[in-house]
C-alpha cells in the first residue's frame, strides 16, 4: 500500500506502532530506529507489501487489532472481529488476517470453494481420516496460504490437480490480492508456484514454515517497490 494509506493504517490500529516502539528494545539505537527482536518483521514492511486494495477494505471492516490475551512474548491469535497480536507475533500478521477473512467475511459457500481448490476433505478438515487438529483444519491451511500469497510465495496444496492460478483467481475474488499482486507473485515465486503438503506431517512443516521474519519481509517490500518504480518509470517514457 501507498504511505497515505499506510498512515492511515496506523492511525486506525495505533497496536501496530506500538508493537514497533517495543521491538527497540532495551539499549536500542535512536528513537525511530528499528531494532529487530526475535527477527520479527517491521510493521511498516509488513504495510507496504499489502495490497492497497486489501488495505482498503480492511480499513473500512470490523477488524480490531490489540496486544494478545495468550502469553506474552508467544503465538497471536484471532477471536470474532479481534486479531490480537503479540509483539513478538508480527510474523503472524498476514496469517491472522487470513483467519479475520475467514470468520468474517466468507460465506459456507466461499469455504467449500476454496477446500475443494486445495484438496481439503471439507471446509474443517484436510483429510477426512485424521482426527481434527491444527495440522488437520482448513481455516488453518488458508490462513496460512493468505500469509503464503501476500509474501508472493509458493501456495500449499492438500491434495488434487487446482493450478495456482486458479488459487490466485480465488483469492483475488475475495478481495485477499488484486492483479498487481498477481503479477508480483509471478515475478517472484518460482515455478512451479504451487507446493504439496497432504500429510499431517508435511502440513507441520508447512506450519512451522509460514512465518514472515525480517529479512523477509525488508526483502519482498524491496522488491515490491523496486517493480512499482519500474512500471512507473516505463509509464513516464
Ligand atoms: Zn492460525
Amino acid at each position: 500500500m501507498n504511505e497515505v494509506q499506510a498512515e492511515e493504517w496506523r492511525k486506525r490500529f495505533p497496536y501496530l506502532k506500538e508493537t514497533w516502539i517495543r521491538q527497540r528494545g532495551r539499549g536500542s539505537p535512536a528513537e525511530g530506529t528499528f531494532f529487530p527482536v526475535s527477527r520479527t518483521p517491521h510493521p511498516n514492511d509488513l504495510l507496504k507489501i499489502m495490497p492497497s486494495s486489501l488495505g482498503e477494505r480492511l480499513l473500512k471492516s470490523r477488524l480490531e487489532i490489540m496486544p494478545t490475551k495468550r502469553m506474552a512474548g508467544t503465538a497471536s491469535g484471532t477471536e470474532g472481529n479481534v486479531i490480537g497480536l503479540s509483539t513478538l507475533g508480527v510474523h503472524d500478521f498476514f496469517h491472522e488476517i487470513g483467519h479475520f477473512i475467514w470468520i468474517n467475511e466468507l460465506t459456507p459457500a466461499r469455504k467449500k470453494e476454496y477446500a475443494k481448490l486445495v484438496g481439503a476433505h471439507n471446509a474443517r478438515r484436510l483429510f477426512g481420516k485424521e482426527p481434527r487438529d491444527r495440522h488437520n483444519d482448513t481455516e488453518e491451511h488458508f490462513a496460512r496460504n493468505v500469509q503464503n500469497v501476500l509474501m508472493l510465495r509458493k501456495l500449499e496444496k492438500a491434495s488434487g490437480p487446482a493450478k495456482a492460478s486458479e488459487l490466485l483467481q480465488f483469492m483475488k475474488k475475495i478481495g485477499v490480492i488484486d492483479d498487481e499482486h498477481v503479477r508480483h507473485f509471478y515475478a517472484n515465486a518460482g515455478a512451479p508456484f504451487t507446493f504439496h503438503a497432504g500429510s499431517m506431517e508435511k502440513v507441520s512443516e508447512a506450519d512451522g514454515e509460514n512465518g514472515v521474519f525480517y529479512r523477509e519481509a525488508r526483502k519482498v517490500r524491496q522488491l515490491i517497490e523496486e517493480r512499482q518504480r519500474l512500471r512507473a518509470a516505463e509509464r513516464l517514457r
